[in-house]
């Protein structure tokens, strides 16, 4: 669909593509990689904003109701991807597409109906200013389909805020590296999908049997079972233990007040009741209530937030981070990099880097719930400081000269997840391809043991351990998840690689071997490597933040910090990348089959 002409073309999945890369963000990243270049500007015209679903969406097997956003980041500059939950992944291959490909640039306010294989467009400045709850029940009226699932961007979007996510299914957000900017530069509001088209199935005999083992492996599996009565607010205490939960702005390691936070504490306080994706048997998802706010149904907060917007601020009145949450849903902005930018300035404030001339008067301090609801709106409408804030936190230190506390990788605020209290976190958060994320190399949780997968070479070890062997691991865990992402599976959900080879077989007809998992992975991330050095990655780019490096006093972590070059020099190793230039080798990209796909 291209925005500027008003065009639609339809086109098969190529094959070619979707064998090599699977689907989600590996697909969409072959197709993005035609399509832009070193120069390419992500809020101009030429940056493509990609839906897409893989394999496994819409079938039987659960937790695969999932879609992906990608483009270019606005806020990084380099790749961008979120990954979503809900029913519109599903939902888009119903209404008989793989994925949706946006292009140029409307002239107005617009939004997009994907009905039954038709796509088209439709005049949207009534639904400009809406918040993204009244968008989407607004289009579903507009659209005479009470049950389409609808994607659309907040007031932040809209005001190009770099933070900006794509919100569906209510206070489900493709969140992170600002698609949601990308979806207002080109006026795009609302995306709505419906459909009843099937989904294709090569075995259906043989999905059947494997989706029966991931819904009892579901029933079983204990990390699984944590998730469903708790959610994962309910691993805020168990993070806590570990000293894995951020506390006043990444630098303190022990808070008592963080408790207060605790996910039994807003199941028995908050809670209206649990919320589930399509067809997944977890349903992780809390609507929750914060009736000092007049707010009666929000969505969440879920773990990430509760620290983003709690512990990293030194806020522990649950109620008001329920309703910080709620705003930032209502706005279309990602927690996680809206609390981190704002602790940013707190701490920026609290060392003098940051005077009240500039922030308009408003006193930046830790722990004020009111700053925080007052701040997060301003952010979003790019009003007064906020305007200075929309831009994120790598921006925000540099322009007050101050980069080294701008707590990012390759630009991207980092998650509730500590790498002093976990090694393998470097990796994962050095080496994304989106910059510092959580859910691509999950080490905490391998080494937890959640997220484990020794059929792959990628088992629970000592957390703390400093080695080239373990940077290894954070390259495989790497590649995993990165295949996950292409399938696309939730990664609340894990039965094994051995029972997520086989769905894939069974929905593909492909016959793919254990090794080859970790291939597809390698291959995907390689790909993404090569798209990011095009824009100006550079090995001296792989590090952590200064804060992160510094040892914390007490606590769970006391005096740990990981040997970042260690554990880099393993993972180089892992994927094949030279240790000089940190790109993948002219054997690897050989081994991967690349060069069949570019001329390197
Ligand atoms: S575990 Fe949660 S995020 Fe994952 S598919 Fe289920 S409800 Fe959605």
């Amino acid at each position: 669909m291209d925005l500027t002409s008003g065009c639609v073309r339809d086109e098969p999945l190529d094959v070619v593509y979707a064998k090599a890369f699977v689907g989600g963000s590996g697909l969409a990243a072959r197709y993005v990689y035609e399509m832009v270049d070193g120069s390419t500007d992500p809020l101009g015209p030429d940056n493509p904003l990609v839906f897409m679903t893989g394999p496994l969406v819409g079938t039987a097997m659960p937790a695969a109701g999932r879609c992906t956003v990608c483009a270019l980041s606005p806020l990084t500059g380099i790749w961008g991807e979120a990954n979503t939950g809900g029913f519109i992944g599903p939902e888009l291959r119903f209404a008989g597409y793989d994925g949706l490909i946006i292009t140029g640039q409307a002239d107005r306010p617009t939004w997009l109906s994907v009905v039954a294989g038709r796509a088209r467009l439709h005049d949207a400045t009534d639904l400009w200013g809406k918040d993204t709850y009244a968008a989407q029940e607004q289009v579903r009226g507009l659209l005479g389909e009470p049950r389409a699932r609808v994607a659309c961007i907040g007031v932040g979007g809209e005001n190009l805020a770099r933070m900006a996510a794509v919100m569906n299914d209510h206070g489900r957000a493709a969140a992170r590296t600002g698609m949601g900017a990308v979806m207002g530069s080109k006026r795009l509001k609302a995306v709505a999908f419906r459909g009843s088209s099937r989904v294709p199935v090569a075995d259906v005999d043989a999905l059947s049997q494997v989706t029966r083992e991931a819904m009892a492996f579901a029933d079983e599996d204990m990390s699984a079972i944590a998730i469903r009565l708790a959610g994962t607010a309910g691993s805020v205490d168990t993070m806590l233990m570990y000293g894995n939960l951020p506390i006043r702005f990444y630098q303190r390691a022990e808070w008592d007040p963080a408790s207060d936070l605790s996910g039994v504490l807003m199941a028995e306080r908050f809670q209206n009741r649990n919320r589930g994706c399509y067809r997944c048997p977890i349903a992780c998802g809390r609507e929750t209530r914060a009736p000092r706010y007049g707010a009666d149904r929000v969505d969440g907060p879920e773990y990430e937030t509760l620290g983003a917007l709690g512990s990293l601020l030194m806020i522990n009145d649950l109620e008001a981070v329920i309703y910080a949450g709620h705003l930032c849903n209502l706005l279309g902005l990602d927690t996680i990099s809206t609390g981190a930018t704002v602790g940013l300035a707190c701490e920026m404030f609290e060392r003098g880097v940051l005077g009240s001339a500039s922030t308009g008067g408003i006193e930046m301090r830790f722990g004020d719930a009111d700053m925080l609801h007052r701040i997060i709106p301003m952010i979003a409408r790019r009003e007064g400081f906020g305007d200075l804030l929309a831009d994120g936190s790598a921006e925000l230190a540099k322009r007050f000269g101050a980069p080294e506390l701008a707590v990012t990788v390759h630009r991207l605020e980092v998650p509730m997840h500590d790498p002093r209290a976990f090694s393998g976190m470097v990796v994962s958060y050095a080496l994304s391809p989106r910059g510092a994320c959580h859910l691509q190399g999950d080490m905490y949780g391998v080494d937890m043991g959640q997220a484990s997968e020794p059929e792959l070479g990628i088992p629970a070890g000592d957390r703390f351990e400093v080695s080239e062997q373990k940077g290894r691991i954070g390259a495989r865990s790497l590649a995993w998840s990165n295949l996950y992402n292409a399938m696309i599976l939730c990664r609340f959900l894990m039965p094994g690689a051995e029972c997520v080879k086989r769905a894939l077989n069974a929905v593909t007809g492909w016959d793919l071997q254990t090794p080859d998992l970790l291939v597809l992975g390698c291959r995907i991330v390689a790909l993404k490597r090569l798209l990011n050095a095009r824009r100006g990655l550079k090995r001296c780019d792989d590090r952590l933040p200064d804060l992160l490096l510094e040892p914390l006093d007490g606590g769970a972590t006391e005096a740990r910090v990981p040997d970042v070059d260690v554990l880099l020099a393993g993972a180089y190793a892992e994927f094949g990348w030279d240790p000089q230039t940190g790109m993948p080798t002219r054997d690897t990209i050989d081994a991967l089959g690349l060069r069949v796909h570019f001329k390197t």
